[in-house]
Protein backbone atom coordinates (compact mmCIF):
# COMPACT_ATOMS: atom_id res chain seq x y z
CA UNK A 1 0.00 0.00 0.00
CA UNK A 2 3.21 2.68 0.87
CA UNK A 3 4.51 1.88 -2.11
CA UNK A 4 1.10 2.72 -4.18
CA UNK A 5 0.73 5.61 -2.03
CA UNK A 6 4.37 6.74 -3.04
CA UNK A 7 3.71 6.08 -7.09
CA UNK A 8 0.39 7.78 -6.48
CA UNK A 9 2.35 10.84 -4.78
CA UNK A 10 5.26 10.95 -7.61
CA UNK A 11 2.52 11.22 -10.31
CA UNK A 12 3.70 7.61 -11.97
CA UNK A 13 0.62 5.67 -10.86
CA UNK A 14 -0.52 5.13 -13.93
CA UNK A 15 2.79 3.56 -15.75
CA UNK A 16 2.90 1.08 -13.06
CA UNK A 17 0.53 -2.50 -12.95
CA UNK A 18 0.05 -3.93 -9.02
CA UNK A 19 -0.77 -7.11 -7.91
CA UNK A 20 -0.89 -8.89 -4.75
CA UNK A 21 0.06 -12.81 -5.06
CA UNK A 22 -1.11 -14.74 -2.03
CA UNK A 23 -0.18 -18.22 -1.48
CA UNK A 24 -3.38 -19.13 -0.58
CA UNK A 25 -7.20 -17.86 -0.34
CA UNK A 26 -6.83 -15.50 2.86
CA UNK A 27 -5.70 -11.94 2.99
CA UNK A 28 -5.74 -11.94 6.81
CA UNK A 29 -6.93 -14.20 9.61
CA UNK A 30 -9.75 -12.24 11.02
CA UNK A 31 -12.67 -12.50 8.36
CA UNK A 32 -14.19 -8.84 8.45
CA UNK A 33 -10.84 -7.35 7.04
CA UNK A 34 -10.21 -10.32 4.77
CA UNK A 35 -13.13 -9.38 3.47
CA UNK A 36 -12.55 -5.32 3.24
CA UNK A 37 -9.15 -5.78 1.64
CA UNK A 38 -10.50 -8.58 -0.63
CA UNK A 39 -12.51 -5.87 -2.17
CA UNK A 40 -10.12 -2.77 -1.01
CA UNK A 41 -7.30 -3.88 -2.68
CA UNK A 42 -8.97 -3.60 -6.48
CA UNK A 43 -11.32 -1.24 -5.78
CA UNK A 44 -9.77 1.36 -4.40
CA UNK A 45 -6.26 0.91 -4.91
CA UNK A 46 -6.36 -0.74 -8.45
CA UNK A 47 -4.21 -3.57 -7.18
CA UNK A 48 -5.12 -7.11 -8.52
CA UNK A 49 -5.67 -10.02 -6.72
CA UNK A 50 -4.05 -13.05 -7.68
CA UNK A 51 -4.81 -15.92 -5.12
CA UNK A 52 -3.41 -18.93 -4.60
CA UNK A 53 0.13 -18.18 -5.50
CA UNK A 54 2.79 -19.45 -3.77
CA UNK A 55 6.59 -18.44 -4.36
CA UNK A 56 8.45 -21.33 -5.46
CA UNK A 57 11.47 -19.25 -6.89
CA UNK A 58 12.80 -16.60 -8.04
CA UNK A 59 15.60 -15.19 -10.51
CA UNK A 60 16.31 -11.60 -9.49
CA UNK A 61 19.40 -11.21 -12.48
CA UNK A 62 16.16 -11.44 -14.48
CA UNK A 63 13.99 -10.39 -12.60
CA UNK A 64 10.98 -13.26 -13.11
CA UNK A 65 9.43 -15.20 -10.33
CA UNK A 66 7.81 -18.47 -10.76
CA UNK A 67 4.66 -19.24 -8.56
CA UNK A 68 3.41 -22.97 -7.89
CA UNK A 69 -0.64 -22.34 -8.72
CA UNK A 70 -3.06 -25.25 -8.56
CA UNK A 71 -3.16 -24.92 -12.48
CA UNK A 72 0.87 -25.44 -12.65
CA UNK A 73 3.82 -23.31 -12.61
CA UNK A 74 3.52 -19.68 -13.51
CA UNK A 75 6.20 -17.50 -14.01
CA UNK A 76 6.02 -13.53 -13.89
CA UNK A 77 8.18 -10.61 -14.51
CA UNK A 78 8.59 -7.76 -12.77
CA UNK A 79 10.53 -4.73 -12.16
CA UNK A 80 9.92 -4.63 -7.98
CA UNK A 81 8.85 -7.22 -6.17
CA UNK A 82 8.04 -7.07 -2.47
CA UNK A 83 8.61 -10.99 -0.95
CA UNK A 84 6.86 -12.09 2.57
CA UNK A 85 9.47 -14.58 3.46
CA UNK A 86 8.21 -17.62 5.28
CA UNK A 87 7.90 -17.50 8.66
CA UNK A 88 9.25 -20.51 11.32
CA UNK A 89 10.84 -20.24 15.32
CA UNK A 90 14.16 -20.60 15.83
CA UNK A 91 15.77 -24.38 14.73
CA UNK A 92 16.25 -24.90 18.63
CA UNK A 93 12.31 -24.77 18.74
CA UNK A 94 11.30 -25.89 15.19
CA UNK A 95 13.91 -28.97 15.59
CA UNK A 96 13.41 -29.73 18.77
CA UNK A 97 11.26 -31.16 21.74
CA UNK A 98 9.74 -28.26 22.79
CA UNK A 99 7.69 -26.98 19.63
CA UNK A 100 4.41 -28.43 18.61
CA UNK A 101 4.91 -31.80 16.68
CA UNK A 102 2.20 -32.08 14.55
CA UNK A 103 -0.72 -30.21 13.67
CA UNK A 104 -1.33 -26.61 12.40
CA UNK A 105 1.21 -25.30 14.75
CA UNK A 106 3.87 -27.85 14.19
CA UNK A 107 7.35 -25.87 15.07
CA UNK A 108 5.81 -23.45 16.97
CA UNK A 109 6.58 -23.51 21.03
CA UNK A 110 3.89 -25.83 21.93
CA UNK A 111 2.25 -23.77 24.91
CA UNK A 112 -1.26 -23.43 26.24
CA UNK A 113 -3.55 -20.92 24.41
CA UNK A 114 -4.46 -19.27 27.45
CA UNK A 115 -2.01 -19.74 30.19
CA UNK A 116 1.20 -19.48 28.43
CA UNK A 117 2.22 -22.96 30.30
CA UNK A 118 4.08 -25.32 27.86
CA UNK A 119 1.61 -28.19 27.26
CA UNK A 120 4.32 -30.80 28.24
CA UNK A 121 6.83 -29.23 30.37
CA UNK A 122 5.21 -27.38 33.00
CA UNK A 123 8.49 -25.26 34.34
CA UNK A 124 8.79 -23.52 30.69
CA UNK A 125 6.42 -20.84 29.30
CA UNK A 126 6.06 -18.98 26.44
CA UNK A 127 5.09 -15.36 25.19
CA UNK A 128 5.79 -13.84 21.43
CA UNK A 129 5.97 -14.92 18.21
CA UNK A 130 7.88 -17.96 18.93
CA UNK A 131 4.39 -19.57 20.87
CA UNK A 132 2.09 -21.93 18.60
CA UNK A 133 -1.21 -20.07 18.90
CA UNK A 134 -4.46 -19.21 16.54
CA UNK A 135 -3.35 -15.45 16.46
CA UNK A 136 -1.40 -13.29 18.09
CA UNK A 137 2.01 -12.55 15.87
CA UNK A 138 2.57 -9.09 17.05
CA UNK A 139 3.77 -7.56 19.32
CA UNK A 140 0.50 -6.23 20.92
CA UNK A 141 0.00 -9.46 21.72
CA UNK A 142 3.71 -9.90 23.59
CA UNK A 143 2.78 -7.05 25.47
CA UNK A 144 -0.35 -8.75 26.82
CA UNK A 145 1.10 -11.89 27.16
CA UNK A 146 3.83 -10.82 29.33
CA UNK A 147 2.17 -10.47 32.61
CA UNK A 148 0.15 -13.57 31.56
CA UNK A 149 4.05 -15.53 31.43
CA UNK A 150 5.11 -13.71 34.58
CA UNK A 151 2.02 -14.21 37.00
CA UNK A 152 1.30 -17.57 35.89
CA UNK A 153 4.67 -18.48 36.17
CA UNK A 154 4.71 -16.94 40.04
CA UNK A 155 1.99 -19.15 40.33
CA UNK A 156 3.47 -22.66 39.37
CA UNK A 157 6.42 -21.67 41.62
CA UNK A 158 3.57 -21.30 44.54
CA UNK A 159 1.88 -24.12 43.49
CA UNK A 160 -1.49 -21.86 43.20
CA UNK A 161 -4.00 -21.68 40.54
CA UNK A 162 -3.28 -19.39 37.80
CA UNK A 163 -4.59 -16.26 37.86
CA UNK A 164 -3.98 -14.85 34.33
CA UNK A 165 -5.32 -16.02 30.85
CA UNK A 166 -4.19 -14.60 27.49
CA UNK A 167 -7.24 -13.88 25.63
CA UNK A 168 -5.55 -13.87 21.82
CA UNK A 169 -5.67 -10.11 21.70
CA UNK A 170 -3.71 -9.11 18.52
CA UNK A 171 -3.25 -5.52 16.77
CA UNK A 172 -2.59 -4.96 13.46
CA UNK A 173 -2.43 -1.22 12.44
CA UNK A 174 -2.24 -1.38 8.77
CA UNK A 175 -0.81 1.53 7.01
CA UNK A 176 -2.62 2.39 4.44
CA UNK A 177 -1.05 5.29 3.14
CA UNK A 178 1.61 8.30 4.30
CA UNK A 179 -0.62 9.48 7.92
CA UNK A 180 -3.65 7.01 7.39
CA UNK A 181 -4.09 3.21 8.88
CA UNK A 182 -6.52 1.15 10.30
CA UNK A 183 -6.18 -0.15 13.64
CA UNK A 184 -7.37 -3.79 13.54
CA UNK A 185 -7.35 -5.31 17.13
CA UNK A 186 -9.29 -8.72 17.60
CA UNK A 187 -9.15 -12.09 20.37
CA UNK A 188 -9.21 -16.12 19.86
CA UNK A 189 -12.98 -15.52 18.89
CA UNK A 190 -11.84 -13.36 15.92
CA UNK A 191 -14.22 -10.62 16.57
CA UNK A 192 -13.10 -7.77 16.39
CA UNK A 193 -12.22 -5.69 20.08
CA UNK A 194 -11.72 -2.03 19.32
CA UNK A 195 -10.02 -0.48 21.90
CA UNK A 196 -11.39 3.37 20.81
CA UNK A 197 -14.57 4.13 20.42
CA UNK A 198 -13.90 6.80 18.13
CA UNK A 199 -11.73 4.78 15.42
CA UNK A 200 -13.74 2.73 12.55
CA UNK A 201 -11.53 -0.51 12.00
CA UNK A 202 -12.65 -0.47 8.12
CA UNK A 203 -12.06 3.39 7.27
CA UNK A 204 -8.26 4.55 7.03
CA UNK A 205 -7.95 7.12 9.67
CA UNK A 206 -5.24 9.57 10.70
CA UNK A 207 -5.24 8.35 14.52
CA UNK A 208 -4.25 4.94 14.22
CA UNK A 209 -1.22 6.21 11.85
CA UNK A 210 -0.70 8.79 14.09
CA UNK A 211 -0.73 6.06 16.99
CA UNK A 212 1.88 3.49 15.14
CA UNK A 213 4.52 5.95 13.81
CA UNK A 214 4.45 8.13 16.59
CA UNK A 215 3.74 6.34 20.35
CA UNK A 216 3.64 2.78 20.32
CA UNK A 217 7.71 2.93 19.91
CA UNK A 218 7.74 4.80 23.14
CA UNK A 219 5.03 1.52 24.06
CA UNK A 220 7.05 -1.24 23.09
CA UNK A 221 10.38 0.63 24.26
CA UNK A 222 9.01 0.76 27.78
CA UNK A 223 7.97 -2.92 27.33
CA UNK A 224 11.45 -4.11 26.71
CA UNK A 225 12.36 -2.17 30.00
CA UNK A 226 9.93 -5.30 31.61
CA UNK A 227 7.36 -2.03 31.92
CA UNK A 228 4.33 -4.02 31.24
C1 LIG B 1 7.06 -5.25 9.05
C2 LIG B 1 6.47 -5.58 10.40
C3 LIG B 1 5.64 -4.66 11.01
C4 LIG B 1 5.10 -4.96 12.26
N1 LIG B 1 4.27 -4.03 12.86
C5 LIG B 1 3.73 -4.30 14.04
C6 LIG B 1 2.90 -3.34 14.69
O1 LIG B 1 2.66 -2.25 14.20
N2 LIG B 1 2.36 -3.66 15.89
C7 LIG B 1 2.61 -4.86 16.47
O2 LIG B 1 2.08 -5.09 17.56
N3 LIG B 1 3.42 -5.79 15.91
C8 LIG B 1 3.99 -5.54 14.71
N4 LIG B 1 4.79 -6.47 14.11
C9 LIG B 1 5.03 -7.75 14.79
C10 LIG B 1 6.11 -7.61 15.87
O3 LIG B 1 7.28 -7.04 15.30
C11 LIG B 1 6.43 -8.99 16.45
O4 LIG B 1 5.23 -9.62 16.85
C12 LIG B 1 7.33 -8.86 17.66
O5 LIG B 1 8.57 -8.29 17.28
C13 LIG B 1 7.59 -10.23 18.30
O6 LIG B 1 8.49 -10.08 19.35
P1 LIG B 1 9.32 -11.31 19.89
O7 LIG B 1 10.19 -10.75 20.96
O8 LIG B 1 8.42 -12.42 20.20
O9 LIG B 1 10.19 -11.79 18.66
P2 LIG B 1 11.34 -11.03 17.88
O10 LIG B 1 11.07 -9.55 17.86
O11 LIG B 1 11.47 -11.74 16.58
O12 LIG B 1 12.61 -11.26 18.79
C14 LIG B 1 13.24 -12.49 18.87
C15 LIG B 1 14.72 -12.23 19.02
O13 LIG B 1 15.39 -13.45 19.31
C16 LIG B 1 16.60 -13.47 18.60
N5 LIG B 1 17.02 -14.87 18.46
C17 LIG B 1 16.55 -15.82 17.62
N6 LIG B 1 17.20 -16.98 17.80
C18 LIG B 1 18.10 -16.78 18.79
C19 LIG B 1 19.06 -17.60 19.43
N7 LIG B 1 19.21 -18.88 19.10
N8 LIG B 1 19.82 -17.05 20.39
C20 LIG B 1 19.64 -15.76 20.74
N9 LIG B 1 18.75 -14.94 20.18
C21 LIG B 1 17.98 -15.43 19.21
C22 LIG B 1 16.26 -12.81 17.28
O14 LIG B 1 17.43 -12.32 16.66
C23 LIG B 1 15.35 -11.66 17.75
O15 LIG B 1 16.07 -10.51 18.10
C24 LIG B 1 5.38 -6.19 12.88
C25 LIG B 1 6.22 -7.10 12.25
C26 LIG B 1 6.75 -6.81 11.02
C27 LIG B 1 7.67 -7.81 10.35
Amino acid sequence: MLIEDALQDSGMRDRAEMHYLPPGEGLFSQPDIHEFLTSYFPDKRNVAIDWNHPLAGIDPANRRATFATPQGSRTVDYDFIHVVPPMSAPDMIRNGDLGWQTGDFQGWLEVDQYSMQHRRYPNVFGAGDVVGTPVGKTAASVKAQAPVVADNLVAAIDDREFPMEWTGYTSCPLITEKGQAMLVEFDFSLEMTPSFDFLNPFEPQWAPWFLKERMLHAAYNAMLRGRV
